[in-house]
């Protein structure tokens, strides 16, 4: 059997892409994944498949897995000799109680590493554009726990000390004791026009920030429903916020942005969004699949090169085919006198991924424009291959068969609806969590509407952007009675994020 490790991980504080490499790596090859709350829960998917996940979730109101609980369940997993990560908020170290997990760890003879993380104290003041230290400001710093119960007698918080002694303060969990720290903090000498800053889930598309100063932070905290976890940093270097905020002002900050095609394809759209400061939510209504029959695209492949020309229509055509053609061990040096056409430029660079560049890329990305281009050809007799999804539009194999080419429309994929629950997509919709909806073709959209009901649509969909990537989804999405505000003026993913940016530009 092979030897248990634990290593306890800090996934910093929210932010997915603020964990380490070798955060990251100890995810990877965990057989045991025990994460709680404050760890972003898309750090999971990078765990194997079969990796076990175990929520330990600690919130200040509700303990799910008590302290010993937890470190039961690592102790357990280790000894049988499974690799776990304990993924921790921020710094395991630092209020992560990993101190003690590794002490039990130790008692126990069980190896362990500690794999630092990025913590809150440090990591949310700086997206709020907040730095915990400048030279004209301050040459101390200070992590306190917020959390200490105000009616415990001895505290061992020295407040005379760190009132006055300390330029900045950063407290952790003391949301609920804001009050309290605030009066402590002033009956022991800090300046009531001291600069603070509340801030609620930092580096998250939801961050949140209040300043003020300690006179009236309490006030403009509850004004704002300020709430748990948040950060408080005391001292003058909140002022530099002013200047220096730059997370917020992301063009897309604090947009919730769903995004309906399929999960293999999504990544590219949702790292836009996620780049723009906007928070991508993935809620696949399509999903692509082998076709039911492969036996005419495998006929197809089987004399590929009798076809004179190649018709590819998406990303998915391209690697379904390319994938069928690589299983049936047929050499694409076989393509080598037929003519390619793409739609598009995400289509082309995906068979440029194969060493093969096309004839002909339209400048508009719909079939309309690949009949304009084959006008310009004698197309007469010529066998064209059209490898595309069950439920492709029509108006091409017709319109070059009438031009008198002998076309085969061979069924390369299948897309079939997305496996998200109806219920949860509607509670979204309802609670307004969503702000825009993304259509990326005819598919996504009519899927979307099964999904939420067509009764429901003008109901839920009131207030939501919705934004399409081009003419025919639009028209598809008016059909089903959604009023489209955006639409892509090039018919790419970039064209459809440009498309969005402009609207909240002008909007
Ligand atoms: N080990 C963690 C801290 C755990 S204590 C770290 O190093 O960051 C939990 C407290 O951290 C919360 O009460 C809150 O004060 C703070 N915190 C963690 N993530 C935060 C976030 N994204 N935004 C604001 N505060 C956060």
């Amino acid at each position: 059997m092979k030897n248990g490790i634990v290593y306890l991980v800090g996934a910093g504080p929210g932010d997915p892409k603020l964990i380490t490499v070798r955060g990251l790596e100890c995810i990877k090859n965990a057989d045991v994944v025990v994460y709680d709350r404050l760890s972003s829960p898309r750090l999971l998917s990078f765990a194997k498949p079969e990796a076990e996940l175990i929520y330990a979730g600690k919130s200040p109101i509700r303990h799910t897995l008590k302290q010993d609980e937890i470190n039961q369940v690592l102790v357990s997993r280790a000894l049988e000799g499974k690799t776990v990560t304990r993924l921790k908020g921020g710094d395991p170290f630092v209020f992560g109680r990993g101190g003690e997990e590794a002490e039990v760890l130790l008692d126990q003879d069980i190896p362990f590493e500690i794999v630092p993380g990025i913590t809150a104290g440090i990591a949310v003041p700086a997206y709020a554009g907040i730095p915990v230290t400048h030279r004209e400001f301050n040459s101390t710093l200070a992590f306190v726990t917020g959390n200490e119960d105000p009616s415990k007698e001895d505290t061992s918080i020295e407040w005379d000390k760190i009132s006055t002694g300390c330029g900045t303060i950063v407290f952790y969990m003391g949301m609920a004791n804001l009050p309290h720290i605030v009066e402590k903090l002033t009956a022991n000498g800090r300046s009531q026009d001291t600069p603070v800053a509340v801030i609620r889930w930092g580096t998250r598309p939801e961050q949140q920030t209040v300043t003020g100063t300690l006179a009236d932070i309490e006030e403009k905290a509850r004004e704002a429903k300020m709430g748990h976890p948040a950060i408080i940093v005391v001292g003058g270097v909140v002022s530099l916020r002013e200047k220096l905020r730059w997370f917020e002002q992301k063009a897309l900050f604090g947009k919730r942005i769903l995004i309906t095609r399929s999960r293999s394809q999504a990544s590219v759209l949702a790292e836009k969004v996620e780049n723009l400061g906007g928070e991508p939510f993935e809620f696949p209504t399509i999903e692509i699949t082998d076709p039911e029959d492969f036996g005419p695209l495998d006929k197809a492949i089987a004399s590929i090169d009798s076809y004179d020309w190649l018709v590819l229509t998406s990303v998915n055509g391209v690697q379904s085919f390319m994938n069928r053609m690589r299983h049936l061990r047929t050499d694409i040096r076989r393509l080598s006198t037929t003519k390619i056409v793409a739609i598009g430029p995400q289509t082309r660079a995906e068979i440029e991924k194969y060493g093969i560049f096309c004839e002909f890329v339209p400048e508009e990305f719909v079939a309309e424009a690949i009949i304009e281009m084959f006008k310009g050809e004698d197309i007469k007799g010529k066998r064209i291959l059209l490898p595309r999804a069950d439920i492709a539009r029509k108006v091409l194999p017709e319109t070059l068969g009438s031009m008198g080419a002998n076309v085969s429309e061979v069924t390369a994929y299948s897309t079939v609806m997305g496996a998200g629950s109806s219920e949860e997509l509607i509670r979204l919709l309802q609670d307004n969590k969503i702000h825009v909806l993304t259509f990326t073709s005819s598919s996504t959209v009519k899927n979307f509407v099964k999904k939420i009901g067509p009764d429901n649509v003008s109901r839920l969909l009131k207030g939501v952007v919705v934004a399409s990537i081009g003419p025919i989804t639009s028209a598809s999405a008016r059909e089903l009675g959604l009023v489209v505000d955006v639409e892509a003026a090039e018919y790419t993913i970039d064209g459809l994020v440009q498309a969005i940016l402009n609207y909240f530009k002008a909007n």
